[in-house]
């Protein structure tokens, strides 16, 4: 019934009527972390809109389903707010010629993903929309490199915060508790140092993820005082785990973990 309803609804839209946005989250990179949700609007979808964070396996999933496609992902010498007017921009447009739009983001569109921001102007401009929740990165990516972020003994809280930014407000965070850090790969060093500063032990174990959940994951462990040398050569995007949560992974090396451990 829902499907009829929703499928009416599109009819509708095509007949000249508004378009629709749709801001759905694609996960981590793994294409069968999609949600089916995400699936169905993709193959309904007239126009993609996606981030380089999508991932390659789900760009190419994208460019399968043979439809006008975009990608907008930023290279990191371009400026991120110009850019995004420009997605706005195409957002809008293709919405008032009628169009269902899947604009397309990493992880979670709400868990720094500007998905709010991009949800705001489609809001401010009386654009339908939609927010799709994906499996953010947040969970997930320490999850497949065999990490739990709260674990009996270990950790009952998750401090989720950006590297790029002032880490003056971490020193309240529970000093038993997991942090998880995005975007934090090229400022680890002074992460960690700062870290240190307010209150965590040097020996308090680090794991850096990078291209989490995709075939080239890898998981590199150390602690707060040699994880930045050690990951020196992380390329891809990261994700940073502190806590004593980082000790369960080798608990959790069995045949069954196995293959995402790496
Ligand atoms: N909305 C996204 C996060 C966007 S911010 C989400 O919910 O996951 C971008 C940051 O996310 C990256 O710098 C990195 O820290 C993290 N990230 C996203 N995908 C990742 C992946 N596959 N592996 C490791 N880190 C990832």
């Amino acid at each position: 019934m829902k499907r009829n309803s929703e499928s009416r609804e599109r009819k509708e839209r095509k007949e000249g009527k508004k378009g629709k946005v749709y801001i759905v989250g694609a996960g981590p990179g793994d294409p069968e972390l999609l949600t089916l949700k995400a699936m169905r609007l993709l193959e309904e979808a007239d126009v993609i809109l996606y981030d380089k964070l999508v991932g390659e396996r789900i760009a190419e999933l994208i460019r399968k389903l043979n439809k006008e496609a975009i990608y907008v992902g930023k290279n990191s010498g371009e400026k991120g707010m110009r850019r995004q007017e420009e997605i706005n921009e195409l957002m809008k447009k293709f919405a008032l010629e009628g169009k269902v739009v899947v604009r397309l983001k990493g992880g979670d569109p709400f868990v720094f993903g500007r998905g709010g921001i991009e949800a705001e102007y489609l809001a401010k401009n009386g654009i339908p929309f939609e927010v799709v929740p994906g499996v953010s990165s947040v969970n997930s990516v320490p999850a497949y490199a065999g990490i739990p972020l709260t674990h009996p003994g270990f950790s009952s809280s998750i401090l989720v915060v950006a590297g790029r930014d002032d880490v003056e407000e971490w020193k309240e965070a529970p000093i038993r508790g997991t942090i998880v850090i995005l975007m934090g790969r090229d400022t680890l060093k002074t992460i960690c140092e700062n870290l240190i500063k307010a209150g965590r032990s040097p020996d308090t174990p680090v794991a850096v993820v990078e291209n989490g959940t995709t075939p080239e994951q890898r998981t590199i462990v150390g602690n707060l005082r040699n994880i930045a040398e050690k990951a020196r050569d992380v390329r891809g995007p990261a994700i940073i785990v502190v806590g004593e949560v980082v000790r369960v992974r080798e608990q959790l090396s069995n045949p069954f973990s196995r293959k995402h451990s790496g």
